[in-house]
């Protein structure tokens, strides 16, 4: 099914190069074009969240296979010559990969990246974050599910919640202009902290947003009734502070962002009850190089394996040209009409074919 918004502009065969020499963007079957890339930089992780990475041990992606700095700079800049402006560190836990802030440095050397950005859990950020923003790091998303030390170390496995506060505190020192606090609101567990998380960005001058919960990759105690939706969120939270505006201009970024009465924003990420597959202009690579055009596709183009057999750059364009031309993904829209006929009744990769292939793991694709 191809959706309202099936756009004429669908599968355009364009240049890459415009008559000004800027990237003429590429565009997929839907007319959506390539814009925001997530870098995975390790499958690795020091906390163990239970909605993503709820194991103790997992099949880590061979360390031969983890692409090397000038690797990753260097697919990146094929991306840019496609149209890619955006480029997100993630993983795992960016900040385990040793010496991150070079990739930085590398990739603020193209002129094509208008905005290089980080998430992360926060846990290294502190004794990071100067030497990220000297780099050249634009922004950070730090993830936090609750202000409970407790519940942190339930939720994760382990005792870090006092480092990722030390992080949140560390941003705006090291010279960062804004912060991000990403939260996955999960019923039945962090829903009675939405106000407390609020309050608590307001304090650090940074902006929460509440994430739907996702039944991606590991996310084995998934189930729709732990979702707390973006509706129950916008009553609960209108029930305490009044009236909430919803701020026009949302274009393609995922979250839609609101306002208070006093003048506070916040934003909601409705991926699973309102995704936004409409507008997705972003792909994700792995560690090691494995290409992937949705959060949900079970396959993925190897980029590694022609980039090492040292294929020309023209070569890796076309390919990747070809890759997002042909795309088709709209993962969660899709999921959410299975879940309309009655399909959805929980995640839908089971957990042994998650160890066959570590590529499906959100740790490993980036969230
Ligand atoms: N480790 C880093 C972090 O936690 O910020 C970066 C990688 S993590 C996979 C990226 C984001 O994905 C995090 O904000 C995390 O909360 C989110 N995430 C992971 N599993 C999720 C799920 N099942 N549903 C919704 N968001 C999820
Ligand atoms: Fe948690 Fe991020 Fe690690 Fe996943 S990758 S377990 S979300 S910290
Ligand atoms: Fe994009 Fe796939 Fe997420 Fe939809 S499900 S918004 S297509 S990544």
């Amino acid at each position: 099914m191809k959706g309202e918004w099936f756009s004429e502009e669908r599968g355009k065969s364009l240049n890459s190069v415009g008559a000004d020499n800027s990237p003429v963007p590429v565009v997929d079957t839907f007319g959506r074009p390539l814009k925001s890339l997530r870098l995975s930089v390790t499958d690795r992780c020091n906390l163990r969240c239970r909605y993503c990475m709820p194991e103790t041990d997992y099949v880590w992606l061979p360390r031969e296979d983890v692409l090397s700095f000038e690797e990753i700079a260097t697919l990146t800049s094929y991306f840019v010559d496609l149209g890619v402006d955006k480029v997100r560190l993630t993983g795992g836990e960016p900040l385990l990969r040793r010496d991150l802030p070079r990739l930085i440095r590398l990739l603020s050397q193209n002129r094509g990246i208008t905005e290089i950005a980080l998430t992360t859990n926060g846990v290294l950020l502190a004794e990071q974050a100067q030497e990220l923003y000297d780099a050249g790091l634009h922004r950070v998303t730090v993830s936090l599910d609750t202000l409970k030390p407790d519940r942190f170390r339930r939720l994760t496995g382990r005792d870090e919640f006092a480092r990722v506060i030390d992080g949140i505190e560390s941003v705006g020192a090291a010279g960062f202009p804004d912060l991000k606090l990403d939260t996955v609101a999960i019923r039945g567990f962090n829903d009675d902290e939405l106000v407390a998380l609020i309050e608590f960005a307001r304090h650090y001058r940074a902006e929460v947003r509440f994430i739907e919960y996702m039944d991606v990759g590991g996310a084995n105690e998934w189930s729709m009734d732990k979702v707390l939706s973006r509706d129950m969120m916008l009553e609960r939270l209108s029930r305490h502070y009044g009236p909430i505006a919803a701020i026009p201009g949302r274009g393609t970024a995922p979250a839609q962002r609101y306002r208070l009465p006093d003048g506070t924003s916040f934003g909601i990420i409705p991926s699973t009850t309102a995704p936004f597959c409409a507008q997705c202009d972003r792909s994700r690579v792995t560690a090691d190089g494995m290409w992937y055009l949705c959060l949900y596709a079970i396959g993925g183009m190897d980029l590694r394996k022609p980039l090492r057999l040292g294929a020309s750059p023209e070569h890796m364009r076309q390919v990747m040209r070809d890759g997002w031309m042909g795309r088709r993904d709209r993962g969660a829209e899709v999921r959410k009409e299975l879940e309309a006929v009655g399909l959805r009744e929980g995640r839908l990769i089971g957990i042994e074919r998650l160890r066959e292939d570590p590529h499906l793991e959100m740790h490993a694709r980036g969230g």
